[in-house]
């Protein structure tokens, strides 16, 4: 079936449907169901096809949304899929967990003139999901092959959309990774009801069908020195993410109950796909039963709360120091969370965590918004006599992430770093300051957004193809 476009002013915005709130705690899929092909091909009708099309800007990828919004509404899927696949490693992924409000959707011109965006995000998804039924998503296989080899430390969405990007060109490609599954934060950060392992898994093995060795169980810097790959490969690709939990640092913070984020959500994630954790199963990282207090106000935050309430916590509180409006996490999760029954304590820090051996409570001050810092923002300020403790038996820090130590861990003085513990890197050619060694994704932005680390993947790509090129050059001369 063809549809005319610009049908904004006959067909409101219909996001998925979502499962309620009810069924989906019992769980962890996902949430949002899927769209059939006729709401679908409404939804993308309704774009305007402006001649300045700002959700492309909006998107890091510059995704060419306007025109695989006309091929879906026109029913020229396979076109549609084309051309999604074209500038996005993981159009599925991103369509399921970019935050579209803050990207393409919040830059759509229906958005701001009062009409409310496409859902471009549920319609990338589903334009994937329906090439995938139909056997057009293939192995990304090269038409010829190259003697180059090129290592990848770190096997998150900017090491695989590098991968990826290197394995069509032909290069011998090889992936290490600490843990013992493909995927970084996609398979064990980012909880299921947002993102189902199985679409991650589903990847993973299309990368290896390519013939891309995907070695688990590698530490670079702890059980395989950094130098053996530097002489192993022509060229390196640093994509490590960021996994240093930042600490609470107030009284109290070392008793038993208290964990870092990742911890926990790595812990249901592995229990998830079927693996025994025993931190798991004696209940140290289980919430069922407990009264859960995580503190922070971001996205890990988010997610940290609503596996709680998956587990069957007794009470799950988020308690975070600024108000709604301010918090850094997105409302769309907000929304989900407080649906799910999390009780949000806005404009609270904690000011110690209480208990003998064990924590029973976490005591905190009500805050004000103070003036504005140099980045404009407004600074929570305390205020005098309004403590307040908060009964708990487990205490989820989620308070950001930065670089672990990496000229350490690689023991390599010579790679720089700034001030934040990110690689510096020669912004043209995305190579740090080692030669042949190109890095990409948060261990380079600081926490970012998956559909960023794809974007560094796949331009990280694009520089070490040139360097190699060269290098060969240089060498039959
Ligand atoms: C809980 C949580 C939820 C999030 N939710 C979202 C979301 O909804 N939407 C979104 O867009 N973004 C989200 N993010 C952010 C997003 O996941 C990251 O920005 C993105 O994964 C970064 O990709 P990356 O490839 O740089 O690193 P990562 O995904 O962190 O992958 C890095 C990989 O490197 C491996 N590694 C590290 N050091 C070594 C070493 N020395 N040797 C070998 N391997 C190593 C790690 O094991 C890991 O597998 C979330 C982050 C968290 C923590
Ligand atoms: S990749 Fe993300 S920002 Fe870009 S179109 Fe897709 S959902 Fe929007």
């Amino acid at each position: 079936m063809t549809r005319k476009m610009l049908q904004f002013t006959r067909l409101d915005q219909k996001q998925p449907d979502k499962r309620p709130a009810p069924a989906r705690k019992a769980d962890f899929a996902e949430i949002s169901l899927p769209l059939d092909l006729d709401r679908a091909g409404d939804q993308s009708s309704r774009c305007e096809q402006c001649g300045i099309p700002f959700c492309q800007i909006g998107c890091p990828l510059g995704n060419n949304i306007p025109d695989w919004l006309m091929l879906n509404a026109q029913g020229r899927m396979e076109e549609a899929y084309a051309m999604a696949a074209a500038t996005n490693t993981f159009p599925e992924i991103c369509g399921r967990i970019c935050p579209q409000d803050r990207l393409c959707e919040g830059k759509c011109v229906l958005e701001q003139s009062t009409h409310e965006a496409v859902t471009i995000g549920a319609i990338e998804k589903h334009v994937t999901e329906f090439a995938f039924t139909q056997g057009w998503v293939t192995p990304p296989r090269p038409h010829k092959e190259l003697a180059q080899s090129v290592g990848i430390i770190g096997g998150g969405p900017g090491g695989l959309a590098a991968a990826e990007a290197l394995r069509k060109k032909g290069y011998q490609v090889t992936v290490y990774d600490r843990h013992d599954r493909m995927g970084g934060l996609l398979i064990y950060g980012i909880p299921g009801f947002k993102l189902e392992k199985s679409v991650v898994e589903r990847r993973t093995q299309l990368l290896a069908q390519a013939g891309i060795k995907l070695e688990t169980g590698i530490h670079v810097g702890v059980n395989l020195p950094f130098q053996d790959l530097r002489d192993r490969h022509d060229a390196l690709l640093i994509a490590t993410g960021v996994y240093k939990g930042r600490e609470l640092a107030i009284k109290g913070d070392k008793l038993a109950g208290i964990h870092a984020a990742l911890d926990y959500l790595i812990t249901q994630n592995k229990t998830g796909l079927g693996d025994a954790v025993p931190a798991y199963a004696d209940g140290t990282l289980n919430a069922k039963g407990k009264n859960v207090v995580v503190i922070g106000g971001g996205d890990t935050a988010m997610d940290c709360v609503r596996t709680a309430i998956r587990q069957g916590a007794k009470s799950v509180k988020c308690l975070y120091r600024r108000d709604r409006a301010n918090m850094p996490g997105s409302q769309r999760e907000v929304a989900h969370a407080e649906e799910e029954g999390v009780d949000f304590v806005w404009m609270a820090a904690p000011t110690e965590i209480t208990g003998k051996d064990k924590v029973t409570g976490v005591k905190a001050m009500r805050m004000h918004m103070g003036i504005a810092d140099a980045s404009g923002r407004q600074t929570p300020m305390p205020i005098d006599g309004s403590d307040f403790t908060i009964a708990a038996d487990m205490v989820i820090k989620a308070l950001g992430f930065d670089p672990e130590d990496m000229p350490a861990l690689f023991g390599e003085k010579r790679l720089d770093v700034t001030r934040w513990g990110t690689l510096v890197l020669d912004e043209r050619t995305h190579m740090t300051t080692l030669d042949g060694v190109f890095a990409a994704g948060d261990i380079v932005r600081g926490a970012s957004l998956v559909v960023w680390a794809i974007k560094d993947g796949r331009d990280a790509a694009e520089s070490m193809d040139r360097y190699i090129k060269a290098k060969s050059r240089v060498a039959a001369e």
